[in-house]
C-alpha cells in the first residue's frame, strides 16, 4: 500500500467540480482531506493524504496535471523568523488557512503553525522576508 500527502492547487473554474471523487472512482485511491481552502483570488487549496496502488496514484497525478491542477509534496513546514518579523500583518490576508492572524489586544500577528497547510502564499508577500520554508 502506497500513502502520498500532497498539497493540490486548482484554478478557479474547477472549484466546484468532483475532482476529488474522480480519484476515488476512476483510480481506487482513498484519501483523508487534512486541510481545505479557497484562497482570496479564488485558487482552491487543498492538502491530501492519498493511500492506494502506486500506479494508479501515478495515473491519477496525470489526470490532474491535464486539468491544470498543480500537485505538490506535502513534506516541508514553514516557519517565522521571529527576529525578523515587524507584525506588519501583510502575510494575514495572503493565508489561506488563518493560520497567521492580528490578536486584538496586542496588534501583534499570531503564527498557529498547527493550521499551516504550507502553500507558501505568504513568502513572497513578506517584505523583510520573515516566513521560511525548511525541508
Ligand atoms: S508579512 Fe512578514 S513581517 Fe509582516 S507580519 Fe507577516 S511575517 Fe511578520
Ligand atoms: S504557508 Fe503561510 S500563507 Fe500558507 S497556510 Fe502557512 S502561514 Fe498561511
Amino acid at each position: 500500500m502506497f500513502t502520498k500527502r500532497v498539497i493540490m492547487r486548482y484554478p478557479t473554474k474547477l472549484v466546484d467540480k468532483p475532482i476529488v471523487s474522480k480519484l476515488v472512482k476512476e483510480f481506487h485511491l482513498d484519501f483523508n482531506i487534512l486541510k481545505a481552502s479557497v484562497t482570496p483570488n479564488e485558487e482552491g487549496v487543498l492538502v491530501l493524504e492519498l493511500i492506494g496502488d502506486r500506479k494508479n496514484y501515478n495515473k491519477a497525478m496525470d489526470y490532474l496535471k491535464g486539468l491544470n491542477v498543480t500537485i505538490q509534496p506535502f513534506k516541508h513546514d514553514i516557519i517565522r523568523n521571529e527576529k525578523k518579523c515587524t507584525h506588519c500583518g501583510a502575510c494575514v490576508v495572503a493565508c489561506p488557512a488563518e493560520a497567521l492572524i492580528v490578536e486584538t489586544k496586542s496588534r501583534k500577528i499570531i503564527f498557529d503553525e498547527k493550521k499551516c497547510i504550507a502553500c507558501e502564499l505568504c513568502i513572497p508577500i513578506c517584505p523583510v522576508r520573515a516566513m521560511e520554508m525548511h525541508y
